[in-house]
Protein backbone atom coordinates (compact mmCIF):
# COMPACT_ATOMS: atom_id res chain seq x y z
CA UNK A 1 0.00 0.00 0.00
CA UNK A 2 2.55 2.45 0.67
CA UNK A 3 4.44 1.93 -2.62
CA UNK A 4 1.36 2.48 -4.25
CA UNK A 5 0.56 5.60 -2.44
CA UNK A 6 4.12 7.13 -3.29
CA UNK A 7 3.45 6.31 -7.00
CA UNK A 8 0.28 7.75 -6.72
CA UNK A 9 1.11 10.85 -5.54
CA UNK A 10 4.62 11.16 -7.35
CA UNK A 11 2.64 10.50 -10.94
CA UNK A 12 -0.15 13.13 -9.72
CA UNK A 13 2.87 16.14 -8.97
CA UNK A 14 4.03 15.43 -12.48
CA UNK A 15 1.25 15.68 -14.27
CA UNK A 16 -0.16 18.75 -12.60
CA UNK A 17 -0.81 21.43 -14.82
CA UNK A 18 -3.09 23.46 -12.08
CA UNK A 19 -3.44 25.54 -9.22
CA UNK A 20 -2.09 24.72 -5.58
CA UNK A 21 -5.41 24.53 -3.85
CA UNK A 22 -6.99 22.16 -6.44
CA UNK A 23 -3.99 20.05 -6.11
CA UNK A 24 -4.80 19.59 -2.52
CA UNK A 25 -8.44 18.36 -3.37
CA UNK A 26 -7.42 15.94 -6.48
CA UNK A 27 -4.94 14.91 -3.76
CA UNK A 28 -7.53 13.83 -0.69
CA UNK A 29 -9.74 12.31 -3.44
CA UNK A 30 -6.26 10.88 -4.83
CA UNK A 31 -5.50 8.83 -1.43
CA UNK A 32 -9.41 8.56 -0.75
CA UNK A 33 -9.65 6.19 -4.08
CA UNK A 34 -6.73 5.16 -4.10
CA UNK A 35 -5.66 3.53 -1.15
CA UNK A 36 -9.16 3.00 1.08
CA UNK A 37 -10.42 -0.73 1.11
CA UNK A 38 -13.55 0.65 0.02
CA UNK A 39 -12.93 1.76 -3.01
CA UNK A 40 -10.64 -1.24 -4.27
CA UNK A 41 -12.40 -1.83 -7.33
CA UNK A 42 -10.99 0.98 -8.58
CA UNK A 43 -7.11 0.39 -7.96
CA UNK A 44 -5.45 0.33 -11.58
CA UNK A 45 -3.13 -2.00 -9.19
CA UNK A 46 -5.62 -4.69 -8.78
CA UNK A 47 -6.22 -5.11 -12.64
CA UNK A 48 -5.06 -8.61 -13.33
CA UNK A 49 -5.37 -9.69 -17.19
CA UNK A 50 -7.94 -12.50 -15.80
CA UNK A 51 -10.50 -10.16 -14.38
CA UNK A 52 -13.68 -9.49 -16.00
CA UNK A 53 -14.63 -6.15 -14.99
CA UNK A 54 -17.79 -4.69 -16.54
CA UNK A 55 -17.23 -0.62 -16.65
CA UNK A 56 -16.08 0.46 -20.17
CA UNK A 57 -12.71 1.49 -20.25
CA UNK A 58 -12.83 5.11 -20.70
CA UNK A 59 -15.08 4.97 -17.21
CA UNK A 60 -12.89 2.94 -15.47
CA UNK A 61 -9.68 5.12 -16.50
CA UNK A 62 -11.14 8.10 -14.96
CA UNK A 63 -11.62 6.49 -11.96
CA UNK A 64 -8.38 4.85 -11.55
CA UNK A 65 -6.14 8.19 -12.56
CA UNK A 66 -7.94 11.70 -11.13
CA UNK A 67 -6.52 12.82 -14.59
CA UNK A 68 -7.74 12.35 -18.42
CA UNK A 69 -4.42 11.04 -20.53
CA UNK A 70 -2.35 14.67 -22.12
CA UNK A 71 -2.99 13.59 -25.50
CA UNK A 72 -4.97 10.76 -27.40
CA UNK A 73 -4.69 9.55 -31.14
CA UNK A 74 -7.01 6.76 -33.01
CA UNK A 75 -3.98 5.38 -35.24
CA UNK A 76 -4.55 6.23 -38.78
CA UNK A 77 -2.96 4.76 -41.86
CA UNK A 78 1.01 5.63 -41.75
CA UNK A 79 1.23 6.25 -37.93
CA UNK A 80 3.82 4.94 -35.94
CA UNK A 81 5.26 4.90 -32.22
CA UNK A 82 7.56 7.72 -33.21
CA UNK A 83 5.32 10.14 -34.95
CA UNK A 84 2.73 10.09 -32.39
CA UNK A 85 4.77 10.27 -29.49
CA UNK A 86 6.43 13.14 -31.48
CA UNK A 87 3.11 14.96 -32.25
CA UNK A 88 2.31 14.65 -28.66
CA UNK A 89 5.26 15.87 -27.59
CA UNK A 90 7.53 13.76 -25.57
CA UNK A 91 10.93 14.29 -24.62
CA UNK A 92 13.08 17.31 -24.63
CA UNK A 93 15.13 16.84 -27.62
CA UNK A 94 14.96 13.83 -30.42
CA UNK A 95 17.33 11.83 -28.19
CA UNK A 96 15.55 12.03 -25.31
CA UNK A 97 12.29 11.13 -27.29
CA UNK A 98 14.58 7.88 -28.72
CA UNK A 99 15.58 6.69 -25.54
CA UNK A 100 12.14 6.66 -23.91
CA UNK A 101 10.52 5.03 -26.74
CA UNK A 102 13.38 2.42 -26.34
CA UNK A 103 12.59 1.87 -22.43
CA UNK A 104 8.68 1.56 -24.08
CA UNK A 105 9.90 -0.92 -26.84
CA UNK A 106 11.87 -2.58 -24.04
CA UNK A 107 8.65 -3.68 -21.60
CA UNK A 108 6.68 -4.40 -25.28
CA UNK A 109 8.99 -7.56 -25.91
CA UNK A 110 6.59 -9.58 -24.00
CA UNK A 111 3.57 -7.87 -26.13
CA UNK A 112 4.77 -6.89 -29.07
CA UNK A 113 2.09 -4.41 -29.81
CA UNK A 114 3.72 -0.94 -30.34
CA UNK A 115 6.08 -1.90 -33.17
CA UNK A 116 2.82 -2.62 -35.55
CA UNK A 117 0.05 -0.10 -34.37
CA UNK A 118 -3.11 -0.70 -36.19
CA UNK A 119 -5.10 1.55 -38.01
CA UNK A 120 -8.50 2.07 -35.46
CA UNK A 121 -6.02 1.30 -32.36
CA UNK A 122 -6.74 4.19 -29.33
CA UNK A 123 -3.08 5.05 -27.97
CA UNK A 124 -3.74 7.55 -24.56
CA UNK A 125 -0.71 9.20 -23.22
CA UNK A 126 0.38 10.79 -20.26
CA UNK A 127 2.85 13.29 -20.46
CA UNK A 128 4.18 15.35 -17.35
CA UNK A 129 5.86 18.96 -17.97
CA UNK A 130 9.46 17.47 -18.01
CA UNK A 131 7.86 15.83 -21.25
CA UNK A 132 8.64 12.77 -20.06
CA UNK A 133 5.88 10.00 -21.15
CA UNK A 134 4.34 8.56 -17.31
CA UNK A 135 1.86 6.30 -19.21
CA UNK A 136 0.72 4.79 -22.27
CA UNK A 137 -2.41 2.93 -22.60
CA UNK A 138 -3.17 1.26 -26.05
CA UNK A 139 -6.62 -0.35 -26.93
CA UNK A 140 -5.81 -2.98 -29.39
CA UNK A 141 -9.12 -4.23 -29.46
CA UNK A 142 -12.69 -3.67 -27.59
CA UNK A 143 -11.33 -7.08 -25.26
CA UNK A 144 -7.93 -5.91 -24.66
CA UNK A 145 -5.85 -2.75 -23.35
CA UNK A 146 -2.25 -2.81 -22.64
CA UNK A 147 -0.87 -0.20 -20.39
CA UNK A 148 3.15 0.76 -20.06
CA UNK A 149 3.64 2.43 -16.79
CA UNK A 150 6.91 4.52 -16.02
CA UNK A 151 8.11 2.96 -12.84
CA UNK A 152 10.28 4.36 -9.80
CA UNK A 153 13.30 2.58 -11.39
CA UNK A 154 12.66 4.91 -14.82
CA UNK A 155 11.59 2.15 -16.48
CA UNK A 156 8.13 0.80 -18.03
CA UNK A 157 6.51 -2.08 -16.60
CA UNK A 158 3.38 -3.31 -18.85
CA UNK A 159 -0.57 -4.65 -17.57
CA UNK A 160 -1.88 -6.41 -20.14
CA UNK A 161 -5.99 -6.17 -19.68
CA UNK A 162 -8.24 -8.09 -20.97
CA UNK A 163 -11.99 -8.50 -20.87
CA UNK A 164 -14.38 -11.02 -21.29
CA UNK A 165 -17.15 -9.62 -22.64
CA UNK A 166 -20.16 -11.94 -24.07
CA UNK A 167 -20.01 -15.18 -26.85
CA UNK A 168 -22.78 -14.83 -29.73
CA UNK A 169 -23.12 -17.97 -32.18
CA UNK A 170 -23.45 -17.07 -35.60
CA UNK A 171 -24.31 -19.71 -38.77
CA UNK A 172 -22.88 -19.48 -41.77
CA UNK A 173 -23.51 -21.40 -44.78
CA UNK A 174 -22.89 -21.15 -48.24
CA UNK A 175 -22.22 -23.61 -51.53
CA UNK A 176 -19.51 -24.39 -53.45
CA UNK A 177 -18.79 -22.47 -56.37
CA UNK A 178 -15.62 -22.54 -58.08
CA UNK A 179 -13.66 -24.14 -55.31
CA UNK A 180 -14.30 -24.58 -51.46
CA UNK A 181 -11.62 -21.65 -50.30
CA UNK A 182 -13.28 -19.07 -53.10
CA UNK A 183 -16.56 -20.15 -51.77
CA UNK A 184 -15.77 -20.16 -47.74
CA UNK A 185 -13.85 -16.97 -48.11
CA UNK A 186 -17.15 -15.24 -49.76
CA UNK A 187 -19.14 -16.75 -47.02
CA UNK A 188 -16.69 -14.51 -44.71
CA UNK A 189 -14.95 -16.98 -43.28
CA UNK A 190 -11.17 -15.91 -42.90
CA UNK A 191 -8.82 -17.53 -44.58
CA UNK A 192 -7.32 -18.89 -41.23
CA UNK A 193 -10.62 -20.67 -40.39
CA UNK A 194 -10.68 -21.88 -43.72
CA UNK A 195 -7.54 -23.00 -43.78
CA UNK A 196 -8.66 -24.76 -40.12
CA UNK A 197 -11.74 -26.25 -41.49
CA UNK A 198 -9.55 -27.95 -44.51
CA UNK A 199 -6.64 -28.99 -42.16
CA UNK A 200 -9.81 -30.31 -39.72
CA UNK A 201 -11.55 -32.73 -42.95
CA UNK A 202 -8.85 -33.27 -44.50
CA UNK A 203 -8.84 -37.16 -43.34
CA UNK A 204 -12.25 -37.27 -44.47
CA UNK A 205 -12.46 -35.14 -47.65
CA UNK A 206 -9.36 -34.07 -50.41
CA UNK A 207 -11.03 -30.71 -50.72
CA UNK A 208 -9.33 -30.63 -54.28
CA UNK A 209 -10.74 -33.56 -55.70
CA UNK A 210 -13.79 -34.53 -53.38
CA UNK A 211 -15.88 -31.69 -53.48
CA UNK A 212 -18.35 -30.70 -56.42
CA UNK A 213 -20.01 -27.31 -57.16
CA UNK A 214 -23.08 -26.42 -55.14
CA UNK A 215 -22.10 -29.25 -52.33
CA UNK A 216 -23.18 -27.43 -48.85
CA UNK A 217 -20.70 -26.65 -46.09
CA UNK A 218 -21.93 -25.37 -42.55
CA UNK A 219 -20.00 -23.72 -40.00
CA UNK A 220 -20.92 -22.42 -36.50
CA UNK A 221 -18.89 -19.75 -34.99
CA UNK A 222 -18.38 -18.38 -31.58
CA UNK A 223 -17.81 -14.38 -31.78
CA UNK A 224 -16.53 -12.76 -28.84
CA UNK A 225 -19.11 -9.40 -28.56
CA UNK A 226 -17.76 -5.74 -25.93
CA UNK A 227 -20.07 -2.86 -25.77
CA UNK A 228 -22.25 -4.54 -28.75
CA UNK A 229 -18.88 -4.71 -31.15
CA UNK A 230 -17.25 -7.50 -32.03
CA UNK A 231 -13.66 -7.65 -31.00
CA UNK A 232 -12.46 -9.93 -33.42
CA UNK A 233 -12.01 -12.72 -31.40
CA UNK A 234 -13.52 -16.35 -32.67
CA UNK A 235 -13.47 -19.87 -32.98
CA UNK A 236 -14.93 -22.27 -34.66
CA UNK A 237 -17.56 -24.72 -33.05
CA UNK A 238 -18.99 -27.04 -35.75
CA UNK A 239 -18.25 -27.67 -39.41
CA UNK A 240 -20.46 -29.84 -41.57
CA UNK A 241 -19.91 -30.57 -44.79
CA UNK A 242 -22.30 -32.29 -47.20
CA UNK A 243 -21.86 -33.71 -50.55
CA UNK A 244 -24.50 -34.49 -53.35
CA UNK A 245 -24.55 -37.90 -51.81
CA UNK A 246 -25.35 -36.96 -48.75
CA UNK A 247 -22.86 -38.14 -46.98
CA UNK A 248 -21.87 -35.42 -44.13
CA UNK A 249 -17.80 -34.71 -43.39
CA UNK A 250 -18.71 -33.55 -39.89
CA UNK A 251 -15.88 -31.55 -36.94
CA UNK A 252 -17.44 -30.51 -33.85
CA UNK A 253 -15.67 -29.08 -30.84
CA UNK A 254 -15.95 -30.43 -27.54
CA UNK A 255 -15.15 -29.41 -23.73
CA UNK A 256 -12.07 -30.96 -23.52
CA UNK A 257 -10.89 -28.42 -26.39
CA UNK A 258 -10.14 -31.08 -29.15
CA UNK A 259 -12.65 -30.86 -32.68
CA UNK A 260 -14.31 -34.95 -32.65
CA UNK A 261 -17.03 -35.77 -35.75
CA UNK A 262 -20.09 -36.62 -34.96
CA UNK A 263 -19.25 -40.22 -34.17
CA UNK A 264 -17.10 -39.26 -31.54
CA UNK A 265 -13.93 -39.56 -33.90
CA UNK A 266 -10.80 -36.91 -32.85
CA UNK A 267 -9.64 -34.88 -36.08
CA UNK A 268 -8.04 -32.58 -33.72
CA UNK A 269 -4.33 -33.20 -34.92
CA UNK A 270 -1.13 -33.69 -32.74
CA UNK A 271 0.70 -30.43 -32.74
CA UNK A 272 4.62 -30.41 -32.35
CA UNK A 273 5.36 -29.71 -29.08
CA UNK A 274 8.58 -27.49 -30.17
CA UNK A 275 9.22 -25.75 -33.55
CA UNK A 276 12.22 -27.23 -34.29
CA UNK A 277 12.87 -30.95 -36.28
CA UNK A 278 16.17 -31.40 -33.87
CA UNK A 279 16.52 -31.59 -30.06
CA UNK A 280 18.25 -28.40 -28.53
CA UNK A 281 19.23 -27.52 -24.91
CA UNK A 282 16.12 -25.01 -23.06
CA UNK A 283 18.09 -22.08 -21.81
CA UNK A 284 15.29 -20.11 -20.69
CA UNK A 285 11.67 -21.99 -19.31
CA UNK A 286 8.41 -20.17 -19.42
CA UNK A 287 8.17 -18.03 -16.54
CA UNK A 288 5.79 -14.90 -15.15
CA UNK A 289 7.92 -14.53 -12.81
CA UNK A 290 11.56 -13.98 -14.25
CA UNK A 291 14.16 -11.48 -13.62
CA UNK A 292 15.77 -10.25 -16.84
CA UNK A 293 19.16 -11.81 -17.36
CA UNK A 294 20.41 -8.54 -18.55
CA UNK A 295 18.36 -5.92 -16.18
CA UNK A 296 17.36 -7.98 -13.79
CA UNK A 297 14.05 -6.27 -13.80
CA UNK A 298 11.09 -8.27 -13.09
CA UNK A 299 10.14 -8.90 -16.75
CA UNK A 300 8.15 -12.32 -17.48
CA UNK A 301 9.20 -14.95 -19.99
CA UNK A 302 6.00 -15.53 -21.77
CA UNK A 303 7.85 -18.31 -23.91
CA UNK A 304 10.74 -20.99 -24.00
CA UNK A 305 14.23 -20.68 -25.25
CA UNK A 306 16.19 -22.92 -27.29
CA UNK A 307 19.69 -22.96 -27.52
CA UNK A 308 19.61 -23.36 -31.35
CA UNK A 309 22.64 -21.97 -32.92
CA UNK A 310 22.04 -19.27 -35.60
CA UNK A 311 20.79 -20.13 -39.26
CA UNK A 312 18.21 -23.25 -37.48
CA UNK A 313 15.65 -24.40 -39.46
CA UNK A 314 12.30 -23.80 -37.45
CA UNK A 315 9.35 -25.54 -38.63
CA UNK A 316 5.76 -24.87 -38.01
CA UNK A 317 4.18 -26.92 -35.06
CA UNK A 318 0.86 -27.31 -36.62
CA UNK A 319 -1.31 -25.70 -40.15
CA UNK A 320 -1.82 -22.34 -40.31
CA UNK A 321 -1.19 -18.78 -41.87
CA UNK A 322 1.28 -16.59 -41.55
CA UNK A 323 -0.32 -13.50 -39.72
CA UNK A 324 2.77 -11.23 -39.41
CA UNK A 325 6.40 -11.03 -39.97
CA UNK A 326 7.63 -7.82 -38.32
CA UNK A 327 11.47 -6.61 -36.75
CA UNK A 328 11.56 -5.44 -32.86
CA UNK A 329 14.48 -3.75 -31.68
CA UNK A 330 14.30 -6.04 -28.86
CA UNK A 331 12.72 -8.89 -30.06
CA UNK A 332 14.54 -8.64 -33.27
CA UNK A 333 12.83 -10.21 -36.41
CA UNK A 334 9.92 -12.50 -35.95
CA UNK A 335 6.68 -14.23 -36.96
CA UNK A 336 3.78 -14.68 -35.89
CA UNK A 337 1.53 -17.47 -37.17
CA UNK A 338 -2.18 -18.14 -36.49
CA UNK A 339 -3.43 -21.97 -36.30
CA UNK A 340 -6.81 -21.13 -35.86
CA UNK A 341 -9.07 -19.32 -33.69
CA UNK A 342 -8.08 -20.03 -30.75
CA UNK A 343 -4.11 -20.52 -30.75
CA UNK A 344 -1.16 -18.80 -32.23
CA UNK A 345 2.70 -18.76 -32.34
CA UNK A 346 5.71 -16.51 -31.91
CA UNK A 347 9.16 -17.12 -32.67
CA UNK A 348 11.70 -14.07 -31.88
CA UNK A 349 15.20 -13.51 -32.42
CA UNK A 350 14.87 -14.64 -36.26
CA UNK A 351 17.86 -14.37 -38.56
CA UNK A 352 16.23 -14.89 -41.98
CA UNK A 353 11.67 -16.06 -42.12
CA UNK A 354 11.43 -18.54 -44.96
CA UNK A 355 7.61 -17.47 -45.66
CA UNK A 356 5.49 -14.38 -46.39
CA UNK A 357 2.68 -12.39 -45.08
CA UNK A 358 -0.45 -14.59 -45.72
CA UNK A 359 1.36 -17.59 -46.95
CA UNK A 360 -0.83 -20.94 -45.97
CA UNK A 361 1.72 -23.41 -43.70
CA UNK A 362 1.46 -27.12 -42.88
CA UNK A 363 2.88 -28.63 -39.72
CA UNK A 364 6.31 -29.66 -40.24
CA UNK A 365 7.04 -26.83 -42.92
CA UNK A 366 10.04 -24.68 -42.63
CA UNK A 367 9.36 -20.62 -41.96
CA UNK A 368 12.78 -19.24 -40.76
CA UNK A 369 15.90 -19.65 -39.78
CA UNK A 370 16.89 -18.64 -36.23
CA UNK A 371 19.43 -16.13 -35.38
CA UNK A 372 20.71 -13.72 -33.09
CA UNK A 373 18.18 -10.20 -33.74
CA UNK A 374 16.78 -7.82 -31.08
CA UNK A 375 18.33 -7.60 -27.46
CA UNK A 376 20.14 -11.18 -26.78
CA UNK A 377 22.75 -12.82 -24.39
CA UNK A 378 23.60 -15.24 -27.79
CA UNK A 379 21.64 -17.38 -30.74
CA UNK A 380 18.70 -18.77 -29.94
CA UNK A 381 14.64 -19.06 -30.31
CA UNK A 382 12.23 -17.69 -28.29
CA UNK A 383 8.91 -19.28 -28.84
CA UNK A 384 5.37 -18.79 -27.85
CA UNK A 385 2.30 -20.47 -27.41
CA UNK A 386 -1.02 -18.15 -26.99
CA UNK A 387 -4.86 -19.36 -26.73
CA UNK A 388 -7.11 -17.05 -26.82
CA UNK A 389 -4.47 -13.81 -26.80
CA UNK A 390 -3.02 -15.24 -23.69
CA UNK A 391 0.86 -17.04 -23.97
CA UNK A 392 0.93 -20.64 -22.29
CA UNK A 393 3.45 -22.95 -21.49
CA UNK A 394 4.29 -24.69 -24.89
CA UNK A 395 5.92 -27.43 -22.73
CA UNK A 396 2.81 -28.12 -20.72
CA UNK A 397 -0.21 -27.28 -23.35
CA UNK A 398 -1.94 -30.39 -24.40
CA UNK A 399 -0.71 -31.38 -28.08
CA UNK A 400 -1.54 -34.65 -28.03
CA UNK A 401 -5.23 -35.71 -29.77
CA UNK A 402 -7.23 -38.39 -28.16
CA UNK A 403 -8.06 -41.15 -30.99
CA UNK A 404 -11.86 -40.72 -30.15
CA UNK A 405 -14.49 -39.69 -27.16
CA UNK A 406 -14.83 -42.55 -23.98
CA UNK A 407 -18.42 -44.12 -23.94
CA UNK A 408 -19.16 -42.15 -21.09
CA UNK A 409 -18.73 -38.55 -22.72
CA UNK A 410 -20.27 -39.75 -25.72
CA UNK A 411 -24.10 -39.20 -24.29
CA UNK A 412 -23.25 -35.16 -23.36
CA UNK A 413 -21.03 -35.07 -27.13
CA UNK A 414 -24.30 -35.92 -29.24
CA UNK A 415 -26.29 -33.80 -27.44
CA UNK A 416 -24.16 -31.12 -28.15
CA UNK A 417 -23.66 -32.01 -32.01
CA UNK A 418 -27.82 -32.28 -31.65
CA UNK A 419 -27.74 -28.70 -30.51
CA UNK A 420 -25.60 -27.81 -33.06
CA UNK A 421 -27.04 -28.60 -36.01
CA UNK A 422 -30.08 -27.37 -35.24
CA UNK A 423 -28.58 -23.86 -36.27
CA UNK A 424 -28.47 -25.16 -39.75
CA UNK A 425 -31.84 -24.67 -41.22
CA UNK A 426 -31.04 -26.76 -44.57
CA UNK A 427 -29.24 -29.27 -43.32
CA UNK A 428 -30.57 -33.15 -44.31
CA UNK A 429 -29.84 -35.32 -41.35
ZN1 LIG B 1 13.08 -15.84 -24.49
Amino acid sequence: MNWMTQNCITQHFRNTPIKLDTVLYAFLFLIFFSCSSSAKNFNPHLITSHLDYSAPIAQYQEQAHPFIATYKRTVRKGDTLSKILKRAGVGRDKNDLKIQIEQLMEADINILALDVIETGQVVRLWIDKQKQLQKLEITLNPARTVEYNRSKSNQFEYKDIHRQGIWRTKAIQGKVKKSFYVSARKARLTPSEVVFIQSLLDTQLNFTKDVSRNEVFSVLRKEQYIDGKPTGNRQLIGVVYQSHSGKQYTAFLHEDGDYYTAQGRSLSKTFLRLPTDAKFRLSSRFNPYRKHPITRRSRPHNGVDLATPAGTPIIAPGDGIVKLISTHKYAGVYIVIEHNGAYSTRYLHLSKPLVTEGQRIIRGETIALSGNTGRTTGPHLHYELHKNGRAINPLKAKVNASTSLSENHMDSFTDLVNYYTSFFPYLKS
